[in-house]
């Protein structure tokens, strides 16, 4: 049977219609979300609640010369901690751009940088060589922690059950964790994330939410082996790690400037980086994510959102982005087999997992309400760079952004 989950023609053509529609509905004059972004409004001059919250966030970070002032003084700050011990900084790697271009930072300011990754056993080989050659080149050591694959696979297949778009949530939550473990474990105070507002977007809630409860709650349901080797970052752990540890978890893109074009040239040049086809596609598991499994069961095209993010940035033209945005996310069909067969699916099985009904994380247990409860104590900690502003802002606000 022809459906759209498996023949490319029929889903070349529910993309036309969806564009089609697309160009008829009121979408932000600034970015590229529209009316179906969930939780979004428009002021009067047509511009949306994510760009006011984008410009909002550009004025605490304005970057230029006062965000590298105030970068530089972070660096001192990183650099008297790290007296006396071997490492001054974490810098989490997963052969990305960003994180790639983050090890090029933490050497230009004279960091000594230890690079952690969390291996959930489903890199792509030139993600794996993109981390080797940054990390000879730079001569950084590496510090890995690897997931049982077979358990994560069981995590893999209890979200896709779950009827939920969160199917990429169990790696971030468990890099954020092996972040905070390898912090403990070498006695670092600081932590750089490679992550950037400005050229990355805000995703709304309703495209991704995460949290240990969210994960535990969702494997409880759905999962059949026993979670052993999964890092999950609960609560507790979250409490110590910012009250007893004080890890600091600091962005660097926030405070500078940053050009991606620019930024990859340099890693191509200076440490043999490679593309590996679009953005956060270094994972064989997150390019199904963000090529198959979000267009095509929730309608979620999150290329709307870096691509938003660039544009708001002056690094790509509106109408580039929304002729980008025609053309249906390109999955490699090798990557569907390799998912289904690893994952133990069926073709008809996989095809019943698309068709079940939309969950949302509020069909399952979480953190949100305890996180809204705290949100003068998470302020204070976003003050103190123990949690990052982004998530003070997503998690802990009612009004869902
Ligand atoms: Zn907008």
């Amino acid at each position: 049977m022809r459906t759209l989950y498996t023949d490319k023609k029929l889903w070349a053509q529910s993309w036309k219609a969806r564009t089609e529609k697309k160009r008829n509905i009121q979408s932000c004059s600034r970015c590229l979300y529209d009316v179906d972004t969930p939780h979004i409004s428009f002021n009067d001059e047509g511009l949306c609640n994510y760009c006011e919250k984008d410009d909002e966030m550009r004025a605490q970070f304005p970057g230029g010369k006062k965000g590298e002032e105030e970068f530089v003084k972070i660096v001192d700050e990183i650099k008297i901690a790290g007296k006396g011990k071997k490492y001054d900084v974490i810098v989490g790697v997963s052969g990305g751009a960003d994180s790639t271009y983050m090890l090029h930072l933490g050497k230009k300011y004279g960091l000594r940088m230890l690079a952690v990754h969390f291996d959930n056993t489903w890199n792509t080989t030139i993600a794996q060589q993109n981390i080797k050659n940054a990390l000879e080149k730079l001569d950084v050591d590496l510090w890995t922690y690897v997931v049982n694959a077979q358990e994560y696979d069981d995590i893999y297949r209890a979200f896709l059950k779950s009827g939920t778009p969160d199917l990429e949530v169990p790696t971030d939550i468990a890099l954020a964790a092996v972040l905070g473990m390898a912090a403990e474990k070498f006695g670092i105070q600081y932590i750089f994330e490679g992550h950037s507002f400005k050229t990355e977007g805000i995703a709304p809630v309703g495209w991704i939410y995460m949290d240990a409860k969210y994960i535990d709650s969702v494997h409880d349901q759905f999962g059949e082996k026993p979670m052993k080797t999964f890092p999950n970052f609960r609560f507790m752990r979250q409490l110590k790690w910012m009250l007893f540890n004080r890890i600091k978890k600091v962005r660097p893109l926030w405070y500078l400037d940053y050009n991606k074009d620019e930024a990859k040239a340099l890693i191509t040049k200076e440490y043999d980086w490679q593309w590996y086809g679009g953005h956060h596609l270094e994972n064989r598991m997150t390019a199904f994510y963000h090529t198959y499994y979000l267009p095509r069961k929730f309608d979620i095209d999150m290329r709307a959102l870096g691509y938003g993010g660039l544009i708001r940035s002056g690094q790509m033209d509106r109408e580039e982005g929304v002729q980008l945005l025609e053309t249906e996310p390109n999955i490699d069909y090798e990557i569907y087999d390799v998912v289904l067969k690893r994952l133990g699916f069926s073709e008809s099985e996989f095809e019943k997992i698309m068709q079940t009904p939309k969950k949302t994380y509020r069909d399952y247990k979480t953190y949100k309400k305890l996180f809204e409860r705290l949100r003068p104590f998470y302020y204070l900690m976003a003050k103190m760079n123990l949690i990052p502003w982004s998530f003070y802002i997503k998690y802990t606000s009612k009004d869902n952004l």
